[in-house]
C-alpha cells in the first residue's frame, strides 16, 4: 500500500494528486500535516484502500475528522506512524496493565493475611481444650500454622518489593508522557500537546455553546536579537517569555511554545476580553523589562511581543480559529508590533 503511494507520488500526475488530496482535506477542515496528506493522499489516489474505506467511512457518518481519529488511522495503517503511535500506546497500556496488576497483588496480600489471622484464632480456641489427641492435633496445627505464617510473611514482603518496583516504574512511565508533552527548553506545553487541548477546547465549547479563545503570541524583531546577540542568548530570551506567559496564564489556561520564538495561550471558556486583559499584562512586563546577559551583566535592551487574539464563533474548528488568531497576529505586526489585535468574527482582525 506504502509502495502504491510512493509511486504516485513519482509519477507524472504527482502535483495533480498532491493537489487533490489537499483540496479533500481543506474541504473536511483537517490540518496538511505529514501524517493527514499522507491518509488523505490515500484516499483521493488509492480509493480501494483500507485508509480510503476509513476516511469515507468517517465522512459519510457526518462526524468531524479529527486529529485523534488521523492518528488512529494512522497507527494502524501507515508503517512510519505504526512505531511513534505503539510508543505512546505502550505506555498507556502498560500503566493500565500495572493498576491491575497492582490491584491483584493488594488481594492476594489481604487474603493470605485474613487466612494467617483466621489460622492463629482456631490454634487459641484448641490449645483451651484437653484430651490428649486434641492436644497432638494443636501441636501439629501449630507447627503448620507458624510454617504459613512464615510463609506468609515471606510472600507478603517479596509483594510489597514487587509493588514498589511497580510504583517506580509508574511513576517513570508518567514522567515519559509528561516529557513527550512538554517543550524541553521552555517547560511550557509542546506543540503536540497545544494541538491535543485545542482539540478538546474546541469540542468542549461546541458542545456546551460556549466559547473558547486563543492567542498566539511572537516576539518581535527575534532575527535582529539572535543575530546582535547571538542564539544562546535568544535562547534565554525565549525562555524569560516562556516564564512570563506561563505565570499570566494559570488556571485552566493552556500555555504552550507554538513554534521556535511563538508562543500560544488556549482560554477555554473565557471571551477575548479576559484573553486581551491577560496577554496585555504579559506584554507590558516584558516590553518593560531591561534584559541582561546573565554571565556577564551586560544590559541586552528590551524586547517585545505581538499578539493575536481569536474568540471562536460557535461550532469553529482549531483550523479556523488559529488561522483568525494568525491574521489578528498579522494586523499587529503590520501596525506597528508591541501590540494586541483582536481577530473580527468574520477574519478581519483590527489591532488595539
Ligand atoms: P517579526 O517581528 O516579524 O516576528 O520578526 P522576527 O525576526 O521575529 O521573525 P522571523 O520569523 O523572520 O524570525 C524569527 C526568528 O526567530 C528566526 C530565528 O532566528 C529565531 N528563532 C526561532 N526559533 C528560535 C530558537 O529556538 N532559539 C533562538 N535563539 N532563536 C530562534
Ligand atoms: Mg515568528
Ligand atoms: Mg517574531
Amino acid at each position: 500500500m506504502a509502495n502504491e503511494i510512493d509511486l504516485i507520488l513519482r509519477s507524472p500526475k504527482a502535483y495533480e494528486w498532491a493537489r487533490k488530496a489537499m483540496d479533500a482535506m481543506e474541504a473536511n477542515s483537517v490540518w496538511p500535516t505529514a501524517i493527514n496528506f499522507e491518509l488523505w493522499l490515500h484516499y483521493v489516489a488509492a480509493k480501494d484502500s483500507e485508509v480510503a474505506a476509513e476516511i469515507d467511512q468517517i465522512i459519510r457518518s457526518g462526524e468531524r475528522f479529527t486529529e485523534q481519529m488521523g492518528d488512529a488511522i494512522a497507527v494502524n495503517h501507515l508503517p512510519s506512524a505504526k512505531l511513534n503511535g505503539e510508543i505512546l500506546d505502550a505506555g498507556k497500556s502498560l500503566s493500565a496493565e500495572l493498576d491491575t496488576v497492582s490491584r491483584a497483588i493488594e488481594s492476594a496480600r489481604e487474603t493470605s493475611e485474613a487466612y494467617g489471622q483466621q489460622l492463629a484464632s482456631a490454634t487459641e480456641v484448641l490449645e483451651e481444650q484437653d484430651s490428649e489427641a486434641v492436644r497432638n492435633m494443636v501441636d501439629t496445627l501449630s507447627a503448620a500454622t507458624l510454617k504459613v505464617r512464615e510463609e506468609n510473611q515471606a510472600l507478603q514482603s517479596q509483594l510489597a518489593d514487587t509493588t514498589d518496583e511497580l510504583s517506580r516504574l509508574r511513576e517513570h512511565l508518567e514522567q515519559v508522557r509528561r516529557d513527550a508533552m512538554t517543550d524541553a527548553l521552555t517547560l511550557l506545553f509542546n506543540r503536540k500537546a497545544f494541538d491535543e487541548a485545542l482539540e478538546k477546547a474546541c469540542n468542549e465549547a461546541a458542545k456546551t455553546h460556549g466559547v473558547v479563545t486563543l492567542a498566539i503570541i511572537d516576539i518581535d524583531h527575534f532575527k535582529v536579537f539572535n543575530d546582535t546577540w547571538g542564539h544562546q542568548t535568544g535562547d534565554q530570551v525565549i525562555r524569560y517569555v516562556a516564564s512570563v506567559i506561563a505565570r499570566v496564564s494559570e488556571g485552566t489556561r493552556v500555555a504552550a511554545r507554538y513554534g521556535g520564538e511563538e508562543f500560544a495561550i488556549i482560554f477555554p471558556g473565557e471571551d477575548r476580553h479576559v484573553a486581551m486583559a491577560v496577554v496585555e499584562k504579559a506584554r507590558e512586563e516584558i516590553s518593560t523589562r531591561i534584559l541582561k546577559r546573565r554571565s556577564t551583566n551586560e544590559e541586552l535592551g528590551t524586547v517585545t511581543i505581538s499578539t493575536g487574539i481569536a474568540e471562536s464563533v460557535r461550532g469553529e474548528q482549531p483550523v479556523m480559529l488559529i488561522e483568525r488568531a494568525d491574521g489578528a497576529l498579522y494586523a499587529a505586526k503590520r501596525n506597528g508590533r508591541n501590540r494586541t489585535a483582536i481577530a473580527d468574527k468574520n477574519a478581519e482582525s483590527k489591532a488595539a
